[in-house]
């Protein structure tokens, strides 16, 4: 079914965990596509926002395979979405539909919030981590090591150099690290030494409940231990035996759908309901 212009719709509870094919994609305003998509709390942060202003926007899940990112925007927008959350592993071939993302998002190489009808595209991923760190009173001149060097890791190197912090990077393959460290500005560790004030871990290695190959004695107490991935990791319960203060990723998924929830409505959602609705 095809409709132009925003249709408002009340938000029937049972869609909660609903997953649509692109095809059979219904009217909507706002979308999450990924692949897989099954596990993404977008949804119902952005519903609960919606909710929580006397908003009726839609917002669906939306599985769209690898190639095919390219035909799934294009019916969207013919379809009359508004705008689309773009994650795992779609925020480049994103980017390459955007017709205009903006500098800091091009710099990144990749895009995780798109205006359909205009073609705006935008990474709110980077300037999230950045609001993240200011939540947990991390200021400018902290020392910061980043574990990994895949999409993540480069939307964080892009911008923490520039924010004052001094940033350190580690990844299994050497290469990747020494390629972001020379782009950015990082320093490149070929051993993962656990010197500095923020470890945040961008690899994803804690989904499938493994460990990254580290020595936590070295780790100072009291610093702050940052995974990424949602929920308890070994990466997070390693850390806090060692004395550390942890966060997981709930905090950053909440940030970037609020920064993008304002990006496409001008207004912020109230504090705290996206972070609530995911807990
Ligand atoms: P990615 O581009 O695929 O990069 C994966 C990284 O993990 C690479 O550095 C890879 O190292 C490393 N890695 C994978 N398996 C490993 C292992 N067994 N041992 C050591 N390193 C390993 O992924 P991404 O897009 O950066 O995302 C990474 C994680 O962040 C995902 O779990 C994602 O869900 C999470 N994330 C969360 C948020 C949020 O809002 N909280 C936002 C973005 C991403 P190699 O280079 O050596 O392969």
């Amino acid at each position: 079914m095809e409709f132009s212009g925003p249709t408002l719709f009340r938000i029937p509870s049972r869609e909660v965990s609903q997953i649509f094919a692109w095809r059979d994609a219904p009217p909507a305003d706002f979308a999450v596509i990924g692949d897989p998509i099954g596990h993404s709390r977008s949804p119902q942060m952005h519903r609960a926002a919606y909710a929580a202003l006397g908003m009726s926007y839609r917002y669906v899940a939306i599985q769209v395979p690898v190639g095919e990112v390219r035909e799934a925007l294009d019916s969207l927008t013919v379809k009359g979405y508004r705008g689309v959350n773009v994650t795992v592993p779609h925020k480049s071939e994103a980017l390459a539909w955007a017709r205009a993302p903006d500098e800091l998002t091009s710099r990144i190489g990749a895009a995780n919030t798109l205006e359909l009808a205009t073609g705006r595209a935008t990474n709110t991923d980077a300037p999230g981590f950045l609001k993240t760190l200011a939540d947990l009173n991390v200021k400018a001149g902290a020392s910061i090591l980043i574990f990994g060097a895949g999409g993540s890791a480069r939307a964080l190197a892009a911008v923490l150099p520039t924010a004052g912090y001094r940033v350190s990077i580690w990844n299994r393959t050497h290469s990747r690290a020494r390629n972001l460290a020379d782009e950015f500005s990082l320093n490149f560790l070929a051993e993962p030494v656990l010197d500095a004030d923020v470890l945040v871990n961008t690899t994803s290695v804690g989904l499938q409940g493994n460990e990254l190959p580290l020595d936590w004695k070295q780790a100072r107490g009291g610093s702050l231990a940052y995974d990424l991935v949602y929920g308890r990791t070994p990466f997070l319960d390693n850390a806090a035996e060692w004395g550390l203060r942890t966060v997981d990723g709930k905090p950053l998924l909440a940030a970037q759908g609020s920064l993008s929830f304002e990006w496409w409505l001008g207004i912020k959602p109230p504090p705290g309901v996206m972070l609530e609705a995911i807990r």
